[in-house]
């Protein structure tokens, strides 16, 4: 008799960072101090923001990661409490929590940015088999390459063999082995990382469409690929359709729409949804996001999300 699994949620593997946001008229030079304009510190890392994306939008978290023992691991953990996220998280002594300097011209929003991993760059392929079961119960398993990539691989592998269904999210936008590919049920690149991966550019959509049979030649389920305000292509050998984006009102911040998205889609993929509605999901999710300040803050609830879907 076949053993009958029950899986629940989303597993998540990725980076906090503290993002740190100074607002000023330029970037000093090398030995200039200048007085800036503003300041504001809220949680950041990709994989954290795609946790309280897919926490808001109703699905069972858990986020596997390490940080330090410092101010900073106090706020990640009290974030993940407040938002109902279980972490599967290591604390060590002798790094600092992930930390991130965000400069932000203040006339025209241009920004400079420098982040610091830290504790999270330790994260290795024996941390994330110590999380091993918390891959294997979820139904969908997600990570990015903002840790070590040594360590993504391992969880999309541990996934597979447990029957997780894969999400890779590829960024930032680095190289990395070719044995990923085949390991991925789904990649949601944007058209940056796209671009990058396959060596085509990908601004239009069938653009995006030729980058999409790379992918899938090199071993992918399905490619998603966001395109900013164009919505995304949703590219597998059994469809290619626009996910046309939603239009909620007034973009404020785009910054962390791409988590949006694959917070949301890998919530809707859990809960039994099609590909495509799935995708349309996250399409929802994303849209509320960019209304709104901030990246993880911006994360919408699901009664907002089921809201503009109905
Ligand atoms: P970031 O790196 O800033 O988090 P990204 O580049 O990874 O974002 P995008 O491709 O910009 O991700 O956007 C992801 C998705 O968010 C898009 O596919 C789309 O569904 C949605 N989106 C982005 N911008 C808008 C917008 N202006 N209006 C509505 N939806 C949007």
């Amino acid at each position: 008799m076949t053993a009958f699994v029950k899986r629940s949620g989303v597993a998540i593997l990725g980076i906090y960072v503290a993002d740190l946001a100074f607002r000023a008229s330029h970037m000093p030079g090398v030995g200039q101090t200048i007085a800036g304009s503003g300041f504001a510190m809220g949680p950041g890392g990709k994989g954290s923001n795609q946790a309280v994306a897919a926490a808001r939008a109703g699905a069972r978290v858990s986020f596997i990661s390490t940080i330090g023992r410092d101010p900073f691991a106090d706020n990640a953990l009290a974030l993940w409490a407040g938002e109902g996220i279980v972490p599967r998280v290591q604390q060590v002594a002798d790094q600092p929590t992930g930390a991130a300097f965000i400069y932000i011209n203040h006339s025209n929003g241009e920004n400079a940015i420098i982040v610091v991993p830290g504790a999270a760059s330790l994260i290795c392929a024996a941390d994330v088999e110590a999380a091993a079961d918390a891959i294997a119960g979820a139904c969908v398993f997600v990570t990015q390459l903002e840790q070590p990539a040594a360590a993504a691989r391992r969880g999309l592998e541990i996934a597979r063999a447990a029957g997780t269904i894969t999400v890779f999210n590829p960024a930032p936008a680095v190289e990395f082995d070719s044995a990923f590919y085949p390991l991925c049920d789904y990649i949601t690149p944007n058209e940056h990382e796209a671009a990058l991966l396959t060596g085509l550019p990908v601004t239009t959509l069938e653009q995006a469409r030729r980058a999409g049979d790379v992918f899938l030649a090199r071993g992918v389920g399905c490619a998603l690929i966001t395109l900013g305000a164009q919505g995304a292509l949703l590219h597998s050998a059994s469809e290619s359709v626009l996910i046309a984006p939603f239009s909620v009102g007034p973009v404020v911040e785009t910054a962390g729409a791409g988590d949006a998205f694959t917070g949301g889609f890998a919530t809707a993929l859990a809960e039994g949804a099609s590909p495509r509605d799935a995708a349309r999901f996250a399409s929802a999710v994303a849209a509320i996001s960019v209304t709104r300040a901030g990246t993880a803050p911006s994360m919408p609830a699901r009664a907002e999300i089921d809201a503009l879907l109905r």
